[in-house]
């Protein structure tokens, strides 16, 4: 197995930042068990764009991208480098894989990266991020995580977050008994990541039982295939965390070798 194997994390809601509970002791877990990264690539659901692009700041601004939170929430700050150098590398791997990449001088860390990022590296790591695209589907995003692969023998993690399955208008406020439609599509994801199958995967819309529900738009999914297509062709997941927040709000997290 890769040491740096690229990891998919749900990052739940940004609630988390203020107590994380259990996702954030599993995020702090993984963080100290794995090798210092030199630095992170986040790929978050929350920086959706046309085109791949990566933010190539040397300060990342702590994004607060959520409306209608507790106020302490949007004091939290994320204080930690940013990661230009890997910014511009990305980019060129996948201008080489012919994949246009544009550079933003300027973009932050939004709530999908800095949310488990404080947790896995409480005194910061360098960090930046690539967007990515709903318009494409997932063989694009694997794509674009092929494309990244050589970043693992550069020490840079790929870390991509999202939901495993994410139904803002199906959350349930009061944390009530997770619904069958959840569980089906989670433990498909599961089934199928576990298989490495890239058929399933890539055809998860059409396959996976209860997706459009799971699922309403695909963003938050997405960048598990980038995660997937990082770890290079036949590579498969492990779950180091499942569990339900809200409901139905899906915390599995992968890692894939
Ligand atoms: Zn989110």
């Amino acid at each position: 197995m890769t040491l740096l194997a690229p990891l998919f994390l749900s990052h739940g809601s940004p609630m988390l930042a203020l107590d994380a509970g259990e996702s954030g002791r599993f995020w702090q877990r993984l963080g100290a068990e794995m090798p210092q990264p030199d630095a992170v690539l986040c790929v978050s659901a929350h920086w959706n764009t046309e085109a791949p692009t990566v933010g190539a700041t040397e300060r990342p601004a702590t994004i607060h991208d959520f409306y209608g939170f507790p106020e302490p929430l949007y004091r939290i700050a994320y204080p930690t480098p940013g990661a230009p150098a890997v910014a511009h590398r990305a980019a060129a791997l996948l201008e080489d894989a012919g994949v246009p990449c544009l550079v933003d001088p300027e973009r932050g860390l939004d709530h999908g990266a800095w949310v488990p990022l404080k947790s896995m590296y409480r005194s910061g790591i360098p960090a930046a991020s690539l967007s990515v695209q709903p318009r494409r589907d997932a063989a694009w995003h694997c794509r674009v995580g092929r494309a990244l692969a050589p970043l693992i023998h550069e020490n840079v993690l790929v870390l991509a977050t999202g939901g495993a399955v994410h139904n803002l208008r199906e959350m349930d406020r009061d944390g009530g008994e997770t619904p069958l439609w959840a569980s089906a599509f989670d433990e498909w994801l599961a089934a199928a990541v576990a298989s490495g199958s890239e058929a399933d995967l890539l055809d998860w819309q059409r396959r996976a039982p209860e997706s459009r529900r799971a699922h309403p738009s695909p963003e938050h999914l997405l960048p598990l295939f980038v995660a997937y297509g990082a770890a290079g062709p036949g590579a498969r997941g492990t779950r180091l965390h499942a569990g339900f927040t809200l409901g139905s709000m899906s915390m599995a997290a992968y890692r894939f070798a």
